[in-house]
Order: structure tokens, then C-alpha cells, then sequence
């Protein structure tokens, strides 16, 4: 496939990298400015509401749904690239200026999703087949959601509060992204933790260590460090980081978002979201939340009191004197996992370089699921960003591109996560893109960052491997408590002995693995399960009853349901003032990780016997991951397992 466009990039190629594929898309665009950003942000801007026009005008005949797939499209290509680079770009002045981009296009779509006589359109458009059908039931959706066919006074209602929403939640997220804060330590008070994580930071006037709160700094830190005081430090900076300001935003968002549902007749934001989940209302979350807690309580207990002798034992202190702090979960957990499984998992690092890390997961990919990926020169937000042609194995045709910013630095995304570009859409020959972005220690990664790239991965050939006819229902469009699914599934493919044979492949000079401390890995994973359902259960049950709350206040109600887990609730602290995903798209919706799990096990059962055979693989990729949202998410699973999807496999792991 000729590229639409050949970019400056392409130009600078060097002569080793010219028989490199080049990009099967236009290039990503460079944000040079402030100024920059404002000007695309007019013009693109301009151009949506002409095609808008255009499509309000155009008869509604047999070619009207690609034409409505046309628009989707086009915001596609102009806005997301915008929603992304304020998370990304080296430059604050770039990033507010996209934010506020962002803002316009928040109000271009709610204004959009009220659109009446493209509505009518899509409930006119004459459908030739199933896909068609799902579109058309699927935007239809969206703009219900919107408001599209409430009473005039109701539907301004709706808008005002979607734009106040987005107004919102862009503004918690950069709380938290600009907070920039810093912790001290002496050198004494890190013992413990690598000097791989401080001894290159920098040093205040007094020379002691500051530290970010990033996950290369805290994680090593809550895990490694010997003083508890540090541990302390450290914890309740990270879990302060959004501060009360967020707090503020967060009972806003959750008030404004049971406004929300009350004009569409529902009693809470809960049972309006879900609905076309599936899940489909509150009860049945919470039932589903309640039968996981039940299998898990008992353990998390245990597991608990094993920190507990453990810490007695490592302060030289009564066990009844002996209290578990928050900030003494992974410390102790790892002493424990060290003690009882010899895992130690820093000890992990050396093996896994980050750069030869992304190669291997990638490789993973290639070998199950038929493509190649090829990196490329190309410019992006930052020199440290790559480029991927993602190209069919078979055929050697270059099928998407995938992005990739590794490490951290100051004012980007501080978690791991994927952002659909570009959807698919055979109809015109569309390749998806996809931006994967994590922030891992240049040293290396421990087993569990080795899980999280590989899980952020699943994301991106969700995207890249859709074969869709429209790209309104592409990749990761499905319903969002399965969207985690075909992520959840890979991860345990890291503790797979034949697939991280794959690692040699990549890197032939890296030491292979000792197949003792992935074994042992294993069993330290079981053992944690207590703690890290625990809490998943707690996060996804906050997220519903914040949701359901008649008048929302979120630190109460955290300290409450905090407070009655086995590890309580630690006055001074506020966590949900960094809990990004629930002022954002996963409100009310954050037990769909738990939900998804359930679909993401039952799929991987189809991979018992060999995590990297190609033809399940290629099963997979065709009926799963290639159909996005062209099919309900339960009938994908159908197709693929030959069977409804049941939860059995989920509550055996629990068990084991
Ligand atoms: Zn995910």
C-alpha cells in the first residue's frame, strides 16, 4: 500500500533503515507550538463543522453510513492526535494550548452528539447487512446519550453538564500531572533500594536525594526501603498528589454526572452507564463485586497476618504489638514473596532491558498473532518516541503503525496506557495507529512491568489488528467492560517458559531468565492474590458507590469503605484525589478491570495448551481482535470459544 503522504521523516531515512516499510498512514503531526497547536486547532475545527454541514445536507441513501463513518474519521485524524499530545509533549506551553484545543472539541462533540438530523440519518439509513445494523445501533446509542432526544430544556441541560465534565476531568488530570511533587531522603534512609533509582538524582542544597513520585522512584522505594519513616514519606506524597483541589473536582464530577442520569429518568449515574454494558445495571456489578470479595476475603486475611509476623519478626517487635501500615504492604510483601518464594523482583531487571523488554513483547505478538513490526526513523513529540510498521506476516502488506514512549520525564502521563489513533475501516483501505505509553526504569523491569507492557500492548493490536468495515466501531470501541479483556488475557503469557525463550531471540547477549526464579515468580503471584483482588474489589466498589450516592462525597465515604478493609484507612491521606480513571471515562465503570477479567480468562483457556500457537493465534486475531465493536463483545467470544463465555476459569484462579 502506497503511503498517502510521504513525510519530512521518510526523507531523513538513513541508508541502513531504507529497506524499512514506510508508514502505511500519514505521518503523526509535530506540534512546534503554542501557537501551533492554536492554529490547527481552528482550522480543524472549521473543517469538522463544514463536514458536519455537509453530512446534515446529504440524502439519506445507501451510501449515507459511510458518509457518517467518513466524519467519524475525520475527528479521528484531527482531534485525537490533539487529546494525545497534551498527555506526551516535552513542552508545557504545547500541552495547556492542546488541553484547551481539547476543550473545543469537547464542546464540538457535545454539541454533535445532539445533532437531530444526523440522528434521524442514522435511524434512516437503509442497512445492508449486520455491520451495518451495529453501527447504526451503536451511534445511535451515543447520541441518545448525548441527549439527542430529550426535551429542549433537558437536552441544553445535558450538554452544559458534558462540557462542564470534560472541563473537569481534563483539570484533575492536570493536577496531578503538573503537581510535580518531591520527596527528600538521606542516603541512610534508602537503604534498601537499589542505587540504580537515586544515585543519579539530584540532590538539594543540603544533598539529600529528591525523588519524584513517578513508578521508577516510588515502587523501588515502598518496596526496598528499610525505614518505615522513608516508606511513610513517600506513600502518603504519592497518595496526596492530586490534593484537596481533586477532591473538590471528584464530588463535582460524581454530583454532576447523577444530575446527568436523573434528566434520562435513571436514579443514578450507575444504572444509566451500564445499561448497554454488559453488565447492564448496578445490582448485577455489585453481585458480581460480592461473589469475588467472597473468594478472596479469607485469603486477603491471611495473607495480612503473614506481613504482620514477618514485620514482628524484621523490627524485632511482640506480634501484638505489631501493627501492618499502609506503607508496609509491599515492603513486607516483598520479604515475604523473598523469604518464603526466594522472588526478589528487582532481581528481575537485569534480565529485562527495556528497550530489548518492548522487542521480546513484540515478538510475542508476531509469533501468535501473524504480523511483523518494524521500527522506523520518524519524528514524533520527542526524540525518545519509536515508530513501528506493523505489517501482515503473510502477505508482507503494512497494515497499521504503533508508537511508543518508554520512560518518564516531567510533565508526561504518569501510568501506562494506549491511545487508539487511528481506527480501522476496510471500506476505504484506513490502517489503525496506536501510541503506547509507560514510564519504566532505563535499568530494566521487574517481571510485573514485563505483565504491564505486555497488557498496554494488548491495547495497541486491539487497535492495530481491527479489520473493520467502519472505523465509528474499530479496534478498541467495544463496550468498556470488555475492553480490558483481550489486554488481561496476554498477561500472563510473561510467566510462560517457552514464550520467554523469546527473549533470546530478541537479544541474543541478554541472560536468559533462570527458569527457577519464573517458577517461583508464579507461586509469589497466587500468594498475592489476597491483597491485589482486595483491592481491585474495593476500588471497583468506591467507584459504584460514589456514583450512587445521592449527594457524593469522596473522602468520607473512601475513609469509610477504606476503613473497613483489613488494613484501614490512614487519616491525612486521599487517595481518590489521584484516582484519575474515575473522573474520567472509567467512572462508574472501574469494575469493568474485574468484569473484563472474567472474559479475559475464559479466552485465554483456548491457549492452555500452547500460549504461542499461530492458529489459535490467527483464530483470535480474525474473530476477536479484527471484528472491534462490528459484533456484540459476547458474540466475539462465542466465535472464538465455540461456547457462551462463563466464569469458571475466573474463580478457579481465585481458588488456586
Ligand atoms: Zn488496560
Amino acid at each position: 500500500m502506497k503511503p498517502a503522504l510521504i513525510s519530512l521523516a521518510v526523507l531523513a531515512l538513513t541508508a541502513a533503515a531504507q529497506a524499512a516499510p514506510t508508514l502505511p498512514a500519514p505521518n503523526f503531526p509535530t506540534y512546534t507550538s503554542a501557537a501551533d497547536v492554536q492554529t490547527r486547532c481552528d482550522a480543524d475545527l472549521k473543517g469538522a463543522q463544514q463536514r458536519v454541514q455537509t453530512l446534515e445536507r446529504r440524502k439519506v441513501d445507501k451510501g449515507w453510513l459511510a458518509s457518517y463513518d467518513d466524519l467519524t474519521i475525520y475527528l479521528e485524524d484531527h482531534q485525537n492526535p490533539n487529546d494525545f499530545i497534551l498527555n506526551v509533549h516535552p513542552d508545557k506551553a504545547v500541552r495547556d494550548a492542546a488541553q484547551a484545543c481539547s476543550l473545543r472539541w469537547g464542546d464540538f462533540s457535545s454539541t454533535l452528539g445532539q445533532n437531530e438530523k444526523i440522528y434521524r440519518g442514522l435511524q434512516k439509513a437503509p442497512k445492508a447487512d449486520a455491520i451495518d445494523a451495529e453501527l447504526v445501533r451503536l451511534a445511535s446509542g451515543d447520541f441518545e446519550d448525548s441527549g439527542v432526544a430529550l426535551p429542549k430544556a433537558k437536552r441544553e441541560r445535558a450538554k452544559q453538564i458534558l462540557d462542564k465534565l470534560n472541563e473537569l476531568d481534563q483539570q484533575f488530570n492536570k493536577n496531578i500531572r503538573d503537581a510535580g511533587t518531591r520527596v527528600t531522603f538521606t542516603e541512610a534512609e534508602l537503604s534498601g533500594v537499589p542505587e540504580s533509582v537515586w544515585a543519579k538524582a539530584k540532590r538539594d542544597d543540603q544533598g539529600r536525594i529528591v525523588l519524584g513520585v513517578d513508578y521508577p522512584s516510588y515502587v523501588p522505594v515502598m518496596r526496598s526501603a528499610e525505614s518505615g519513616e522513608a516508606r511513610e514519606r513517600m506513600w502518603r506524597a504519592k497518595t496526596n498528589e492530586g490534593g484537596q483541589a481533586n477532591l473538590d473536582l471528584l464530588a463535582q464530577i460524581a454530583t454532576l454526572r447523577g444530575e446527568y442520569a436523573k434528566l434520562f429518568g435513571f436514579d443514578n449515574f450507575v444504572d444509566f452507564n451500564l445499561r448497554r454494558r454488559m453488565a447492564k445495571d448496578g445490582a448485577t456489578a455489585t453481585r458480581f463485586l460480592d461473589s469475588v470479595t467472597g473468594a478472596v476475603n479469607e485469603r486477603e486475611k491471611s495473607e495480612l497476618q503473614e506481613l504482620r509476623a514477618n514485620k514482628a519478626q524484621h523490627m524485632g517487635t511482640p506480634l501484638e504489638q505489631t501493627t501492618v501500615q499502609r506503607w508496609d504492604a509491599s515492603f513486607y510483601s516483598e520479604r515475604v514473596k523473598l523469604q518464603k518464594f526466594s522472588v526478589d523482583q528487582n532481581a528481575f531487571r537485569p534480565y529485562f532491558p527495556p528497550q530489548q523488554s518492548l522487542q521480546f513483547a513484540l515478538r510475542i505478538i508476531e509469533r501468535v498473532m501473524g504480523v511483523k513490526y518494524e521500527r522506523i526513523d520518524n519524528k514524533l513529540w520527542h526524540d525518545e518516541a519509536q515508530t513501528y510498521v506493523v505489517s501482515d506476516a503473510a502477505s508482507g502488506k503494512p497494515i497499521a503503525q504503533l508508537y511508543v514512549d518508554l520512560y518518564p520525564r516531567d510533565g508526561k502521563y504518569n501510568h501506562a496506557a494506549v491511545w487508539p489513533l487511528r481506527g480501522s475501516a476496510t471500506r476505504v483501505g484506513r490502517t489503525p495507529a496506536a501510541a503506547l505509553v509507560v514510564n519504566f526504569d532505563r535499568n530494566g523491569l521487574t517481571l510485573d512491568e514485563v505483565e504491564t507492557l505486555l497488557h498496554e500492548l494488548g491495547h495497541a493490536v486491539h487497535v492495530d489488528l481491527s479489520k473493520t468495515r467502519y472505523a465509528a466501531t474499530a479496534g478498541t470501541k467495544v463496550v468498556p467492560d470488555f475492553v480490558e479483556a483481550p489486554s488481561q488475557m496476554l498477561e500472563d503469557w510473561v510467566y510462560d517458559k517457552k514464550v520467554l525463550k523469546l527473549m533470546q531471540e530478541v537479544c541474543p547477549d541478554c541472560k536468559p531468565v533462570p527458569d527457577a526464579m519464573v517458577d517461583q515468580a508464579v507461586a509469589a503471584k497466587h500468594y498475592g492474590k489476597g491483597g491485589l483482588f482486595g483491592r481491585q474489589h474495593l476500588y471497583a466498589s468506591y467507584d459504584l458507590a460514589l456514583h450512587q450516592s445521592a449527594k457524593p462525597e469522596p473522602l468520607p465515604l473512601w475513609a469509610k469503605m477504606e476503613g473497613a478493609t483489613p488494613l484501614g484507612y490512614v487519616p491525612g491521606t486521599m487517595f481518590p484525589a489521584g484516582f484519575a480513571h474515575i473522573a474520567g471515562s472509567y467512572g462508574a465503570g472501574y469494575y469493568g478491570y474485574l468484569w473484563s477479567l472474567v472474559v479475559a480468562m475464559d479466552l485465554r483457556t483456548a491457549f492452555a495448551a500452547d500460549k504461542l500457537s499461530p492458529d489459535v493465534g490467527k483464530r483470535y486475531r480474525e474473530q476477536v481482535l479484527g471484528q472491534g465493536a462490528q459484533k456484540p463483545a459476547p458474540e466475539l467470544v462465542k466465535d472464538f470459544l465455540g461456547r457462551d463465555s462463563n466464569s469458571q476459569a475466573f474463580f478457579e484462579y481465585l481458588k488456586k
